[in-house]
């Protein structure tokens, strides 16, 4: 099969490793890639986010599956203007991609499926916003109604502060606080089947302990041990299946990948969020553990044949992903610094260019995801940090807690 892969992230190197590690993929393009996935792929330097010029692209490289990796290019109707050309995509249609594009919508479909999540009220002005901050009590979450590239949502004990969060972003969802340790799963999906990956969990905040502002994730391992045993399956009966019923009910099936944000609370599982993409960079953390060839599961999702897919396998033991990100990250990094250290297996590039001469350089907010697999979740992560002392970045930082609670068991469910 040949294979077209959208996105030049972190998680598009992991889909890359996947994707061309899969026996039945004879060629893979990616546009417009990075340094990392050019070992892997051949670039084209196509805007993902051009739904004529991607369709273009993949009638032109007579490709079997166009697998689209970041939300922008899905809420852009890529996926729908490669289907167009009769060429399958593993991605939703624009519509469905507004369970990730606005918060409101996606509120909205929950509460007609009856999926558990948090209350929470959607608004526009300065008064309605007051009231709904304080219906619900500190701590406080507003959250950006529009895609914010996962930096949109302020959870604080200062009022104010989510207030003026509120007034700059202009339609917003106040909700209530859910308490307890987060879970993010992957769920492929074809529109009525779906298949659950491995529980994974991230870490939002930039600095150790959960503390500073949220980035675009920091680091993530899987699987879980902490996890209540028999969550999956109810994520999948009380969260997926309703959620997919409900968009198949308003004629805009989801087909692609579900991501299913959780807190896992004293009263059971609620969804955060859901995304409508891989996560990153849970991605590269899953991934490394999937054992069935990835691009023959997706392409199954996108012809619709994934219910005659086999059970998926996997690895055993754990695997851990520490995010290198640039000086100055989240809120403004710098790039052009030189990189070294960076070409070992395990290193996934996010944000890397070559300058002409060759040299690697940093090109955005999170740079690098040393990833790495072990025996164990303890193994995984020391492999993990190995690799990031390998790394040399000039004001780079990276959190050193990575998986720490976890593997020293101090990950509680409330109640
Ligand atoms: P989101 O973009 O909706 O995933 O929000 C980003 C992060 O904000 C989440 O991963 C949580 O850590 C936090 N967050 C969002 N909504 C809530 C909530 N209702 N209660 C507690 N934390 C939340």
């Amino acid at each position: 099969m040949r294979v077209l892969l959208l996105g030049g992230g972190g998680r598009e190197h992991a889909l890359a490793l996947g994707l061309a590690g899969d026996p039945s993929v004879e060629q893979l393009i990616a546009a417009p890639g990075n340094p990392g996935i050019a070992s892997l792929a051949e670039l084209r330097a196509v805007d993902p986010c051009d739904p004529a010029a991607v369709a273009a692209l993949a009638v032109e490289t007579g490709v079997d599956l166009v697998v689209i990796g970041p939300e922008a290019p899905l809420v852009a109707g890529v996926a729908d203007a490669v289907r167009a050309k009769g060429i399958p995509a593993f991605g939703p249609s624009a519509e469905a991609a507004r369970l990730e594009g606005s918060k409101a919508f996606a509120k909205d479909v929950m509460t007609a499926a009856g999926v558990p999540t948090a209350r929470a009220y959607t608004c526009t002005d300065a008064e309605s916003t007051a009231r709904a901050l304080d219906e619900f009590g500190a701590p406080y979450v507003v959250k950006n109604d529009g895609l914010a590239a996962g930096k949109g949502v302020v959870v604080t004990d200062d009022r104010a502060a989510a207030l003026r969060h509120a007034e700059e972003c202009g339609r917003v969802v106040v909700e209530e606080y859910l308490a307890g340790p987060e879970v993010s799963l992957f769920v492929v999906t074809d529109g009525e089947a779906a298949v659950p990956l491995l529980p994974a969990q991230d870490f939002k905040r930039v600095g150790d302990g959960d503390t500073g502002p949220n980035t675009g994730g920091m680091g993530a391992y899987a699987p879980l041990p902490w996890a209540p045993p028999g969550l999956v399956d109810e994520v999948m009966r009380d969260v997926v299946h309703p959620t997919l019923a409900e968009m198949a009910r308003r004629g805009t099936p989801f087909a692609g990948l579900l991501y299913v944000g959780l807190a896992i609370t004293a009263d059971g599982p609620r969804v955060i969020e859901f995304n409508a993409r891989f996560g990153d960079p849970e991605t590269q953390v899953v991934l490394a553990l999937l054992e069935t060839p990835l691009a023959g599961l997706l392409h199954a999702a996108a012809t619709g044949t994934l219910a005659g897919h086999p059970p998926l396998r996997w690895r055993d033991g754990a695997a851990v992903t520490v995010v290198v990100a640039a000086e100055g990250y989240p809120a403004a990094p710098r790039s052009g610094d030189v990189i070294t250290g960076a070409e070992g297996p395990g290193v996934i590039h996010a944000g890397t260019r070559r300058a002409d001469d060759g040299t690697l350089l940093s090109s955005g907010g999170r740079v690098l995801c040393a990833t790495a697999t072990g025996a164990d979740l303890a193994a995984a992560r020391d492999a993990a940090y190995a690799l990031v002392a390998g790394v040399e970045l000039a004001g780079s930082h990276h959190r050193t807690d990575i998986a720490a609670a976890a593997v020293e068991g101090r990950i509680t469910i409330p109640g």
